[in-house]
């Protein structure tokens, strides 16, 4: 008979193994029997089932992730929210209580509402640079607490092991995408999950929408179900491109940290600059936790403010540095300029912005992977043809 085309195609395991990973682009996994399927179910035999559930491609990059955080397991997911929204959704029900930091990322703050005005749990804002309030706002009724190593756009130092100490018993859930485990690891200070949107530094490249989570083994069983059940898994592909990412994680992560402090003190001396936020500066106001947590560099943010001239003067400013796009996102693999008052903290009305300290006039500075020279004469260029307008 006529052979089908719908049979056509399978690939032969190899004696000669790829060099690089390949990627499993398969919906479902063909098991032998039944006796195969019962083995998988209890974890007896090793395999997969459907990819909603599990994939080697996301399984790799979990592990990857789980090793470099030194935790015991580790999840995927479809974003760095669909990973917020999985973890918080294995850690609390309706009726439950939860703290979560004031300074968070607009988004993750967006979920909190939901788990809130949808779900019926109460959160509590907590300033994460105050250890002690966190202390008096936990009660027994308080399920986890969440917060971020490295605030947007301000740049705040979250004091892990101070936090993990005014918890108690009260989970920590870390959101460490500012930061990745080349400059932190919260899980080896006390917290008990850490979460990355890997579309940033993870992948590091901007091509990819990504989110991991690492923790106890029992608690990311319990994670991934969530994630399967409400269909926040990611595909192989994206999987596959951040384990490529991830190769390059430490040297990518050195010269960001190194360019940007260097960036951060040539900002400090420009006139057009009002103020500059970054933990490396002596004068930022977490500068000490950041000596003690982050000795390795605080990461490719650094965000600084224009003396005057409103968000007209930012969009010339941006107009005048056509070699560093004004873009929604940060890590990209080129450095990149955002507005936190329109995109981050577009949410917010002016007068809850002015309240934490974002003004029209801060700019937000992602720094790639370009020379510190590079950078610096884009700024430099950018900053004369403003600087008499
Ligand atoms: C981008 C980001 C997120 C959301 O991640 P997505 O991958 O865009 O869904 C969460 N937390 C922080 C700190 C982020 O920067």
């Amino acid at each position: 008979m006529k052979p089908h085309p719908a049979r056509m195609g399978h690939v032969p395991e190899l004696d000669t193994p790829s060099s690089a990973p390949p990627i499993f682009q398969t919906t479902a996994f063909d098991i032998a029997d039944l006796q195969l399927l019962s083995e998988l179910h209890q974890g007896k035999a090793s395999g997969h089932i459907y990819t909603r559930d599990s994939n080697p491609n996301h399984q790799a990059l979990a592990d990857s992730i789980a090793a470099l955080e030194n935790a015991e397991a580790g999840a995927v997911f479809a974003s760095g929210m669909a990973a917020l929204a999985a973890v918080s959704m294995t850690l609390c029900h309706s009726r439950d209580r939860i703290l979560v930091a004031r300074s968070l990322y607009g988004v993750t703050l967006k979920l909190m509402k939901r788990l809130e005005t949808r779900f019926d749990v109460e959160v509590v804002y907590v300033d994460a640079t105050d250890p002690a309030s966190i202390k008096q706002a936990v009660d027994d009724r308080t399920k986890f607490c969440l917060i971020e190593t490295v605030s947007n756009p301000l740049l705040e130092v979250s004091d892990i092991p101070a936090i993990v100490n005014a918890l108690g018993s009260v989970p920590l859930v870390v959101d460490s995408t500012f930061t990745t485990p080349e400059l932190i690891r919260p899980i080896e200070l006390g917290a008990s999950i850490v979460i990355h949107s890997a579309s940033k530094y993870l992948n590091g490249h901007g091509d990819v929408m990504l989110g991991v989570a690492a923790g106890d083994a029992a608690t990311m069983r319990q994670v991934r179900s969530t994630s399967s059940v409400f269909g926040q898994n990611a595909n192989p592909f994206e999987s596959w491109l951040t384990q490529r990412g991830l190769r390059t994680l430490p040297l990518r992560m050195q010269h960001i940290a190194t360019t940007t402090r260097r960036l951060a003190k040539f900002l400090t001396i420009q006139r057009v600059c009002r103020k500059v936020y970054h933990p490396s500066l002596p004068d930022h106001s977490t500068a000490a936790t950041a000596t003690r947590l982050l000795p390795q560099g605080c990461g490719g943010i650094v965000s600084f403010e224009l003396n005057g001239g409103g968000k007209d003067r930012v969009s010339s400013l941006m107009r005048a540095m056509p070699q560093i796009p004004f873009s929604a996102t940060l890590a990209d693999a080129r450095t990149t300029v955002s507005h936190p008052a329109t995109t981050s903290h577009g949410f917010m009305t002016r007068q809850e912005r002015a309240a934490i300290g974002i003004t029209d006039e801060m700019v937000r500075l992602s720094v790639g992977l370009e020379s510190f020279e590079q950078i610096q004469s884009d700024l430099q260029a950018g900053f004369e043809a403003i600087e008499n307008q």
